[in-house]
């Protein structure tokens, strides 16, 4: 080894050392051991995918998950496909039933989203779930369609072991508020804009 490349060795250690103290000091300093509520919202892409990367995670530990999905798209995606036919464990939801963005027909979309939030409650007081995934939420509380402090209270009386990952764009400040963890993803570009199509196991 050159005095050079020993020099920047050396350096590279130092720093790699305090690194290590303090990610060990804040590791030591947490020990707090509940469930956490986490929001994953704005306009980038990536909340529905790390959601069920969480998903894939309990799996790992064979732990109980719950998913309710409260927008049906036109698509079939991946996660639908994989959750359905892979894991008969995961108790999974969509909000299907009379709603669709075609007819525009509110009072059934209310409707599909009350009988959606109402198996999201049953597994909110179940503590035998580990993970319950809330995806796209926001948008039944930004549409008026579910009462926001309903939702917040039943966020909150959930069992302390269970963690709760919400998605959708435009979560709000009650939902800030009540969550433990909240990534805003920035929409930096999207490939779409350039008129890159949807990409199965990318996009859906
Ligand atoms: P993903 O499911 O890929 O994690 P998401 O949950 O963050 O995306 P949604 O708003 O739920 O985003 O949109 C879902 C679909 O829209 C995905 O196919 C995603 O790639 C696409 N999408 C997300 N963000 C953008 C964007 N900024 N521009 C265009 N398309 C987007
Ligand atoms: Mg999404």
């Amino acid at each position: 080894m050159s005095s050079e490349q020993d020099k920047k060795q050396k350096t590279h250690q130092k720093k790699m050392e305090a690194l290590k103290e303090s990610i060990d000091a804040s590791v030591a300093a947490a020990d707090i051991d509940r469930g956490v509520g986490i929001l994953l919202t704005g306009n980038g892409k990536g909340k529905s995918s790390s959601a069920f990367g969480m998903v894939m995670r309990s799996l790992g530990y064979d732990y109980k998950v719950g998913v309710v999905q409260f927008i049906k798209g036109q698509q079939l995606s991946g996660e639908e496909i994989y959750v359905r036919e892979k894991c008969p464990s995961v108790t999974f939801h969509q909000m299907n039933t009379g709603f669709t963005w075609d007819t525009q027909d509110r009072s059934s979309d209310i409707a599909a989203a009350k009988t959606s939030w109402a198996i999201a409650e049953e597994m909110l007081q179940d503590e035998s779930y580990h993970l319950v995934v809330l995806d796209e939420l926001t948008y039944m509380i930004s549409f008026d369609y579910l009462d926001e402090t309903n939702i917040i209270k039943a966020l909150n009386n959930r069992p302390g072991n269970q963690s709760v990952v919400v998605t959708g764009r435009g979560g709000g400040s009650a939902l800030k508020a009540w969550a433990d963890t909240v990534s805003e993803i920035k929409d930096v570009k999207h490939a779409y804009n350039e008129g890159v199509m949807a990409r199965k196991g990318i996009d859906l």
